[in-house]
């Protein structure tokens, strides 16, 4: 669609429905979506299968030099390897999201994967999602958007995917792992999520999923990028 470099940051919490908005507007532009959430669940993964302690950050700092992190794209999906295997099915679990929101705290984990996300970035054109994308991973990304909802909705849609997977859950037990995780998220001292100062924030509420990614080409486009 376009020829220009161009990148599109997209943060926020937990459940916001970054992942599905950014493969959406990627598809739409002709960009690469990038999920940097599962790289830090890869290394989750990892770290669940050598046994090394999430907590205890020296382990999982000089542990993580063996996690070689890699992506492949395929049909504009993104496929994530550890040591070379598709672990993409297997980081999606609750213990790995509860691993990586604890692991994604310490520098070295951060600095493992800071070259691969920058690499991805200075090849194409993506939209990235995550949480620091907007503040320490691409600062200079033409388009940012900080893209929330309240923690609620969070939890609900999050209950109604794990029910239609057929996974037991509770909805209140559901809400406050979404706010434990957020508070996680924005005190950590490396790289916490914020909203950039040029980030649009975007409450996706009560908007419907084509709406956000309406809003957000908006924006690609008013901060410069070309589209036919
Ligand atoms: O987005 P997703 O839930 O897959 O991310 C898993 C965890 O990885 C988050 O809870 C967050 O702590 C961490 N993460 C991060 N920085 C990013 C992306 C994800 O710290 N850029």
């Amino acid at each position: 669609m376009q020829n220009q470099i161009f990148a599109i940051a997209v943060d926020g919490p937990a459940g916001a429905g970054k992942s599905i908005i950014a493969r959406l507007a990627a598809e739409r532009l002709g960009f690469i979506y990038v999920d940097t959430g599962a790289m830090y669940r890869a290394i989750a993964l990892f770290c669940l299968r050598q046994g090394i302690r999430p907590e205890d950050e020296k382990e999982v700092s000089s542990g993580i030099a063996e996690a070689q992190i890699t992506i492949r794209h395929q049909n504009g999906t993104q496929r994530v390897l550890l040591n070379g295997e598709d672990v993409s099915g297997q980081i999606r679990t609750e213990e790995v999201g509860k691993t990586a929101s604890a692991v994604s705290a310490y520098p070295a984990v951060r600095a493992h994967l800071l070259d691969l996300q920058r690499g991805l970035a200075a090849s194409a054109s993506v939209i990235m999602d995550g949480r620091d994308i907007g503040t320490c991973v691409l600062p200079k990304a033409q388009a940012k958007i900080f893209l929330t909802a309240s923690p609620k909705v969070r939890a609900m849609r999050r209950f109604k995917e794990l029910k239609e997977k057929g996974e037991m859950c509770n909805l209140q037990e559901i809400e406050q792992d979404i706010i434990e995780r957020d508070r996680r998220d924005m005190t950590r001292k490396t790289a916490p999520l914020k909203q950039a100062p040029d980030a649009v924030l975007v409450d996706g509420s009560e908007l419907t999923i084509d709406q956000v990614v309406e809003r957000i080409i908006r924006e690609a486009v008013f901060r410069g990028l070309k589209v036919e």
